[in-house]
């Protein structure tokens, strides 16, 4: 979960006490005692390349996994819905992706289960023009990794759980989802208007966005760069960036792409 810092008056919210260079101690592994405690009764919120990464590795299209694993919900922006992983219609009400040896898609698990027993949150308005990230430490009673003796470095735990690129594609996400949440964007449209439909697609459902695309010849439309518009065509990550640049062209106006004449 991300929050957005004042950093003029660099508070942080009640009891949150940024990590920064400290040392830690944590370790998850099949010995723990809370062995995948964590994975159930989950408000596991999903980011768009979390998205892309677990329906590409369940070989379902967006639209599929969308539909077969998440629901939208009402998340702390309140003018943009955001999309939260099902939890399995069990007694434990488990992560549908929880198996009898842990994770079954970790390799492609999302960013919040990467980040724990860590919080990120990303200061855009740093005094440097830079945005500043922070880590802070999670307090759960039931997780028992906090007493294993392994220590790490926040920067040493970021590197381990292969964080940087996730971290990279979050953040360009969080700056559309700053966008969305001014209203003035959706020119008094409700959540079914066509500029909101239009950024749930490309946000979220980028299969069905690479078929808009095709059909409307959108990369047509604006100078590309031939590498660029080639890796458009075959790759969703870069789809999606393509995506977040014209819905920042389209909602702000802001010049992100350049239209061919
Ligand atoms: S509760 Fe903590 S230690 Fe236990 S499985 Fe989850 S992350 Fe690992
Ligand atoms: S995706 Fe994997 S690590 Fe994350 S909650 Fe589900 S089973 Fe646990």
């Amino acid at each position: 979960m991300k929050h957005n810092l004042d950093s003029q008056k660099k508070q942080f919210p009640a009891g949150m006490v940024p990590l920064e260079k400290s040392i830690f101690k944590f370790a998850c592994h099949a010995g723990v005692s809370c062995f995948t405690r964590c994975c159930r009764q989950l408000e596991l919120y999903l980011y768009p390349y979390d998205i892309i990464r677990l329906k590409n590795r369940l070989g379902l299209s967006s639209e599929e996994f969308l539909n077969k694993y998440t629901g939208v919900r009402q998340g702390i922006n309140p003018c943009f819905p955001s999309i939260v992983m099902l939890m399995s219609d069990n007694e434990e009400k488990t992560c549908p992706f929880l198996g009898d040896e842990g994770c079954t898609v970790y390799a492609d698990r999302p960013s919040a289960c990467r980040t724990y027993p860590l919080e990120r949150a990303v200061d855009r308005d740093s005094p440097g023009g830079r945005p500043a990230e922070f880590y802070f430490m999670t307090d759960h009673s039931y997780c028992k990794g906090h007493e294993e003796a392994r220590e790490w470095t926040v920067k040493e735990w970021v590197r381990d759980q292969q964080l940087q690129y996730y971290n990279q594609m979050d953040d360009l996400w969080a700056e559309m989802d700053t966008i969305f949440a001014d209203s003035a964007v959706w020119q008094g449209e409700g959540a079914a208007g066509p500029r909101q439909l239009m950024a749930f697609m490309v946000s979220y459902n980028v299969d069905r966005f690479r078929q808009y695309v095709d059909d409307n010849k959108l990369l047509d439309q604006y100078k590309l760069d031939k590498s660029r518009k080639k890796l458009i065509m075959i790759d969703d990550e870069a789809l999606l960036k393509f995506g977040f640049d014209w819905l920042k062209l389209i909602l702000t106006s802001k010049p992100t792409l350049q239209a061919k004449r």
